[in-house]
């Protein structure tokens, strides 16, 4: 025989292993779709990889996916997935099957040793794990992959990965068949005997309907086997498959014969069995976003949403649309809400998962990657599918950016987006909540830095008040006491709205019926100081001194006036309470602005705010 190369797995591959053997029996089914997302990938490569070396291309004409699912004559239940796709060395199968060097997986598994069993069961169920899914249902797995033939590798041998679900290594040979693939990778599942149910083929279209039929761009295409009954005299010329019949004329022959002999006139025409073999093409329909969004529901943007962006929760909303980027490209997209930030946002705000926007033409993927075209930094959030119609299908993503296109489609995506959530403010104050509570501070962000769509950035944010949980800066205006010239707010990092309305710096203002934002986040400040006004109405910190309000029933100067008096009648107090506290406050004054409390410590008008302060003295530590 071939001589086998043993490998014992990288011990995060045992881990794993274990980990998606013992899950829920209930998420054995994701195991299919992995390993057409697996194939998908191989052929996009492929694809993607034949634009500069056309000698890929060779060996096998057609990319496809095919499967087949039958009983062995052992009586096992097997599947057999191909592809025509990139195809892997026998170097690949060892790295790519045997370790994990996917840093989605190792995370994956963190999460799952940190979470109880039902918790691990969701996250197989929703998001995957590869290829190891495959080891749900077999007991043993084959992977046959024959490389595509390049400069690189100009004479690519098919060899084998083997492993059962038990054991603790795997094995690599060369394939004792020989190159039997042309091109690409075939996957053998020697199914459990509890799994049985896969071969049939109602269930594996079922599963293909419901996860894989939008997510590939490639045909699928499922080989079936039917006996049908077929009247013996029919022209056998229309047979839909030309070699079955063939194979049936001796059959034939011997049955007319037979009928020769009948005398019944009346009798039903003879019929025969014949075996009718099918490859069905099972993504036949258009993708999702080709189709009229009415005729597309809401379960399937969300499943096309979850297996696309590998996201395990749903998204918010959506939009589903047709445009025109303004230079004569026109394309459909899908612009999806996710329902969280990836944890790293605010670590590192630039980066963005390379799955985010899927630029495809004609249905073909193209790229992820808009390089410098890529959205605005509070923006990078968003996922997108995009399928351009009136672009060459061997367009590079260097050639793109050279086009107009790019930035015109960041435009009416980020138009899109605004367009989107404010519909939402305004129709759905449930999901409204749920998306301030993600993005709140991201508008904030992004009123800050895009300038271009300030505007719409300032109408999407919200703040707490002395008076409210929740206002817009609209809002705000819309409700000011007659003469008030200035939109009130006080602002403490990490404090609590509920026990910054409680301060003695807004005692008097809220006794007298201000409104007063109430600041916590830190970007809230950074905010008011960028945008200074809104709508031509300053912002005032009202821990700040020489604070009016507006509707004060004497004049500035005559204040003054009152002021000298008492700071004259207080001198003893005043100067007694400066001797006493002079190492930590620089003046004491007297104060019109308190109600209730005897005496606040405020910051300098022309000073940094407490809050301020705070962040400096954090920055240089
Ligand atoms: P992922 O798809 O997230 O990378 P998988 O466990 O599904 O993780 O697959 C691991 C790797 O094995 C893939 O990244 C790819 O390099 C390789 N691979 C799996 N299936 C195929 C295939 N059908 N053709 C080519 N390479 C494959
Ligand atoms: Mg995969």
């Amino acid at each position: 025989g071939v001589p086998k190369e043993k490998h014992d797995y990288q011990s995060d591959v045992a881990r794993l292993r274990k980990i998606v053997i013992n899950s829920l029996y209930s998420h054995r089914d994701v195991f299919l779709r992995e390993l057409i997302s697996n194939a998908n990938d191989a052929l996009e490569k492929l694809r993607l990889t034949s634009l500069t070396d056309k000698e890929v291309l060779s060996g096998a004409e057609d990319l496809n996916v095919t499967i087949k699912a039958y009983t062995d004559e052992d009586g096992n239940g097997r599947i057999i997935i191909r592809d025509t796709g990139i195809g892997m060395t026998p170097e690949e199968l060892t790295a790519n099957l045997g370790t994990l060097a996917k840093s989605g997986t190792t995370e994956f598994l963190a999460r799952a040793e940190s979470t109880d069993t039902t918790g691990t069961g969701n996250l197989i169920g929703a998001f995957g794990l590869g290829f190891y899914s495959s080891f749900l249902v077999a007991n043993r797995v084959y992977v046959a992959s024959l490389a595509a033939k390049s400069a690189h590798n100009p004479e690519p041998v098919q060899y084998v990965f083997s492993s059962g679900a038990d054991e603790s290594s795997f094995e690599i040979y060369s394939d004792p068949r020989g190159s039997t693939l042309g091109r690409g990778t075939e996957i053998t599942l020697v199914l459990k005997p509890d799994a049985v149910e896969y071969t049939n083929p109602h269930k594996i279209t079922e599963l293909v309907d419901k996860h894989s039929s939008f997510s590939s761009a490639f045909p699928i295409y499922l080989y079936t086997q039917r006996t049908e009954q077929v009247p013996i005299d029919e022209d056998r010329s229309s047979s839909e498959d030309p070699k079955a019949a063939i194979e049936d004329i001796d059959e034939d022959e011997a049955i007319i014969e037979d009928i020769s002999d009948d005398t019944e006139e009346e009798k039903a025409p003879e019929t025969k069995s014949v075996t009718v073999e099918e490859w069905i093409h099972m993504n036949s329909q258009p993708p999702i976003w080709m189709r009229d969004p009415k005729s597309v529901s809401e379960e399937e943007y969300k499943s096309f949403y979850q297996a696309t962006f590998k996201d395990y929760e749903e998204p918010v909303a959506w939009h589903h649309f047709s445009g025109d980027s303004g230079s004569g490209v026109s394309f459909k997209a899908i612009i999806y809400v996710p329902s969280h930030l990836d944890d790293s946002y605010w670590q590192n705000p630039l980066t963005s998962s390379s799955r985010d926007i899927r630029l495809m033409v004609k249905r073909v993927f193209i790229t992820s990657d808009l390089g410098e075209d890529a959205l605005p930094k509070w923006a990078n959030w968003v996922k997108v599918v995009v399928d351009a119609e009136d672009l060459p299908l061997n367009v590079s993503r260097e050639t793109l950016q050279s086009t107009r296109f790019l930035k015109q489609l960041r435009s009416i995506i980020l138009k899109h987006i605004l367009q989107m959530l404010a519909h939402i403010a305004e129709e759905d104050s449930e999901k409204w909540e749920q998306v301030q509570k993600v993005f709140g501070n991201v508008f904030k962000l992004g009123a800050v830095e895009d300038t271009k769509n300030r505007e719409k950035l300032v109408g999407l944010t919200r703040f707490a008040t002395n008076q409210r949980n929740s206002t817009s800066l609209d809002e705000y205006l819309g409700n000011r006491k007659k003469g008030q010239k200035q939109i009130f707010y006080l602002a403490d990092m990490g404090s609590k709205p509920e026990i910054l309305a409680k301060s003695v710096f807004i005692e008097k203002l809220h006794a007298r019926g201000y409104e007063v934002l109430l600041l916590t986040e830190p970007l809230d400040e950074i905010f008011v100081q960028n945008l200074r006004m809104h709508k031509r109405v300053p912002f005032q910190d009202v821990a700040k001194a020489g604070l009016r309000f507006g509707d004060e029933d004497v004049s500035p100067e005559e204040e003054k006036e009152e002021e000298k008096a008492l700071t004259e009648q207080y001198k003893p107090l005043l100067d007694w309470l400066k001797e006493e506290v002079k190492e930590v406050v620089r003046d004491v004054i007297i104060s019109n602005r308190l109600v209730t409390s005897s005496c606040a410590v405020v910051a300098d008008m022309m000073g940094y705010t407490a809050n301020v302060e705070k962040m400096m003295s954090a920055s240089q530590s």
